[in-house]
């Protein structure tokens, strides 16, 4: 077995894999609407919204693209955070896209402050900003915003801007409520807490998002909301939709129903808090520098200098068959990234820091010893405290 322990793709459970395999049926038969009916229900769940969620054959830079073609026009300020690469990736997308992006600097080492946000959309007094668009967890770099925090900020500020939010890499994982926060768009994936393939990402849609759309210019056709909605009513698509992904995808909501959505959020709590366990005990830093943003989903790791983290993975991969995440974009070859996502437990965790422990020793990079034991330690005192 190959350890695949990047923060996404995951890997896919045996029981996607099956679903998967199914025979492709007709997309325009009864069969398929029953299944894209399920499909289109059960992820509403996991986004914990009651409006209609769309579903694309697309990864979720389709989706990033989808929510913004959607609902803004050409020429519209949006406020956005340099939380680190993929936030840095959407604001690229944006501008290419026509919009004016506003980018609030970071260091790469923290989630969005929602003062930053309440402080700039004050400042606003003409409110020409029309989108703020935030990360839930940055992948790159292991930190988490409080969502619900942004949109207080919002509120504080008066300021009637609609709220994007990437959960790429947190929905199914981390606890994520796109009513309850008053998200007007949230943009998901398949390929990390769904633990699906590559090749699907979502759109779950506010009122607000959904009247926005009907006054948006920028040009959209296969992202546009409108044909998808009507077409989704009697479970169909405005195209071939990818069948067999849907199937997974309703096997994998009935994984996550399952096993109970709190309990999948608190078993990658328990995982997080044993790994950097583990890190602290080697005496290396996490990259993410506030223990109230530390992600559930993967820790960054800093790399100690004069070290490079690719001839590190290089030797994990080598000897271990197993991939750990890279550094990106300015954080190349400084930090790599420990994954701890999807379909994951306690046995593939302590796989993959012993993997990581005896990689340092390999690849000559100082550490001290214990993280391994450190983090077996943090897992029986949660079963414990759990079990008693
Ligand atoms: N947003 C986040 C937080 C991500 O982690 C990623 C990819 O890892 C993306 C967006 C881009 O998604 P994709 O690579 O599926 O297009």
């Amino acid at each position: 077995r190959h350890f695949l322990q990047i923060p996404g793709p995951s890997p896919v459970p045996d029981r996607v894999l099956a679903a998967l395999s199914m025979p492709i049926i007709d997309h325009r038969g009864p069969e398929f609407s029953r299944l894209a009916k399920k499909a289109l229900e059960g992820i509403k769940t996991i986004f914990k919204t009651t409006n209609p969620v769309i579903i694309y054959t697309a990864t979720g830079t389709g989706a990033w693209e989808a929510a913004l073609v959607n609902t803004l026009s050409p020429g519209d300020k949006v406020l956005m955070v340099e939380t680190g690469q993929f936030a840095t990736l959407w604001k690229k997308m944006a501008e290419k896209l026509g919009l004016k992006p506003e980018f609030i600097a970071t260091d790469w080492r923290h989630g969005v402050d929602p003062k930053a946000i309440e402080a700039k959309l004050k400042e606003d007094k003409n409110k020409e900003i029309k989108a703020v668009c935030v990360l839930h967890n940055e992948t790159s770099t292991g930190a988490l915003t409080p969502i619900a925090e942004i949109r207080k900020a919002i509120d504080a500020a008066g300021h009637p801007a609609l709220l994007m939010v990437d959960s790429v890499s947190s929905l199914g994982s981390i606890d994520y409520r796109h009513d309850e926060w008053g998200v007007d768009v949230t943009v998901g994936g398949s390929q990390k807490g769904l633990m699906l393939p590559p090749g699907m990402s979502f759109n779950a849609i506010s009122d607000k998002a959904l009247k926005a759309n009907q006054s948006s210019k920028l040009p959209k056709s296969f992202y546009a909301w409108d044909d998808m909605l009507n077409m989704n009513k009697q479970g169909f698509f405005p195209y071939t939709p990818a069948t067999n992904l849907l199937y997974g995808l309703r096997e994998a909501v009935a994984m996550l129903e399952e096993e109970g959505l709190d309990n999948v959020f608190k078993r990658h709590d328990r995982h997080a808090e044993a790994t950097r366990r583990a890190v602290q005990t080697w005496g290396l830093d996490i990259l993410c520098q506030n223990e109230t943003e530390h992600s559930s989903i993967v820790t960054a790791v800093l790399m100690p200098t004069g070290h490079s983290e690719v001839a590190f993975r290089k030797v994990v991969l080598d000897n271990f068959n197993m991939s750990l995440g890279s550094g990106l974009g300015k954080i190349a070859d400084k930090v790599f990234r420990i994954g701890h996502i999807g379909d994951f437990n306690d046995l593939t965790l302590m796989g993959t820091l012993a993997g990581v422990e005896m990689g340092l020793k390999l690849a000559k990079v100082p550490y001290k010893k214990g993280g391994v034991e450190a983090a077996m330690e943090s897992l029986t005192e949660n079963l414990i405290k759990s079990n008693s």
